[in-house]
């Protein structure tokens, strides 16, 4: 965490929640932002797709923004099931996450399709949180960096800026699981991941680009994983299902 780059604390509900209790999630924190007069971080939450219009007015004036968890690579068109950049701009998100490594497996989506969605949210005029990170059997074999390094040079598209990116290092081993990387484990993989971003982007705007660590993120590790120089935040799957939990990582970050 720096001063120049402001944190930003998003979370991801993935598959879950039905009308009640996503509109009481969201309600909640939504309230803790109001309460919590001006904060140093930025929150945001992804709802499943369902519940974007009833979370966009549950935390409308609450200054939580608003994120879809995935976007077509098109504007419209004949793709049965799939929802657009321009979709998810049209009913209040600011940013959508791409590249997820639950997407990359479950959907076999490659560097070079996250990269296309992330231009497409950029076209749409949303922030791209574009997700990488190595498995459990690179990460033993050696290939962290090499893994990270190859996946910044295919998801991230020509015409990222430090405005419309974040990108979410997820160690895929780390997801859910309890299990975090060492916090120089942590420092190490993020400054790496700096150091290929200038590559494609020019150092200022990789030194400006928000970096967020995502994997078993919790409110008793928060504060030393976002304290590390080069981690602007989390990606927060299970702990943002909770929003005393999401809200204490927040204040964690301070
Ligand atoms: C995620 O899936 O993006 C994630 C970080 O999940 P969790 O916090 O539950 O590990």
């Amino acid at each position: 965490m720096t001063a120049t780059r402001r944190t930003l604390i998003a979370g991801n509900w993935k598959m879950n929640g039905k009308s009640a209790d996503g509109v009481a999630l969201a309600t909640a924190v939504a309230e803790k932002m109001k309460s919590g007069g001006s904060v140093p971080f930025d929150m945001l939450v992804s709802p499943p797709f369902t519940l974007i219009s009833k979370v966009y007015d549950a935390i409308k004036g609450s200054g939580v923004l608003l994120g879809g968890q995935d976007c077509h690579t098109g504007v419209s068109g004949a793709n049965t099931g799939d929802i657009s950049a321009e979709m998810l701009k049209d009913l209040g998100c600011d940013a959508v996450i791409v590249g997820h490594s639950e997407r990359r497996t479950d959907h076999n989506e490659s560097s070079e399709l996250v990269a296309a969605k992330a231009s497409a949210a950029h076209g749409a005029g949303l922030i791209a949180i574009i997700c990488i990170g190595e498995t459990e059997a690179e990460r033993d074999a050696g290939k962290t960096l090499d893994v990270n390094g190859a996946q910044v040079a295919g998801s991230v598209p020509a015409g990222s800026t430090a405005k419309n990116t974040v990108i979410a290092y997820e160690p895929v081993w780390a997801i859910g699981t309890g299990r975090t990387p060492t916090n120089d484990e942590v420092q190490e993989v993020h400054a790496f991941i700096r150091a290929e971003l200038a590559k494609k982007v020019g150092a200022d705007e990789a030194g400006a680009m928000r970096i967020l660590y995502g994997g078993s993120m919790k409110p008793g590790n928060a504060k030393d994983l976002i304290a590390l120089k080069d981690v602007d935040g989390g990606l927060i799957g299970g702990a943002s299902l909770n929003a005393d939990d999401f809200w204490a990582i927040g204040e964690a970050s301070k």
